[in-house]
């Protein structure tokens, strides 16, 4: 294992598009391995391959959940709701960051895991919210294309309309 020094938000690695996984090798799974350590080091709850620098379509993301540990290889957005939420969102890159981001208030995504098989998690709520931030990060979109200029009470107020 080893620690990857993370990308940080002027670097321009961060606004590419990240490449489909095609064989799932050593290779990837030191990678991953790599990833969880240095996400963990960085005290973050979700971490794009492209934040450590490669532009591979990965993401790992640890809620302390029930989920536990998850890998998502090459995943895709396949549906969402049209309920929409606002959540604090900051980022490993941004660090000392943070602003409101509006996302759809569950989503379900499609994936491949560490062991090649395709599988699909729905989530609602602030997880939602990461798998949305994180897929962002594979397509060079940061969370801060999306923040929200509204005020807190503003904000209180919309999230109490729905
Ligand atoms: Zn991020």
């Amino acid at each position: 294992m080893a620690l990857r020094q993370i990308r940080l938000k002027n670097d321009p690695i961060l606004r590419k598009k990240s490449r489909e996984v095609e064989k799932i090798d050593d290779r990837i799974k030191q990678i991953v391995e790599d990833m969880f350590e240095t996400m963990y080091e960085n005290k973050g709850i979700g971490l794009a391959c492209v934040q450590v620098g490669m532009l591979k379509r990965i993401v790992v993301i640890d809620m302390q959940d029930e989920d536990g540990q998850m890998v998502l290889i090459n995943p895709k957005i396949i549906q969402k709701s049209d309920e929409k939420q606002i959540n604090v969102e900051g980022c490993l890159s941004i660090p000392g960051e943070n602003g409101y981001v509006e996302r759809p208030k569950t989503v379900t995504v499609e994936y491949t895991d560490l062991n090649g098989n395709i599988q699909q998690k729905t989530a609602s709520d602030y997880k939602a919210h990461c798998f949305c931030h994180e897929l962002d990060h594979l397509d060079g979109v940061l969370y801060t294309d999306k923040v929200l200029n509204l005020s807190e009470e503003e904000i209180e107020r919309l999230n109490n309309e729905k």
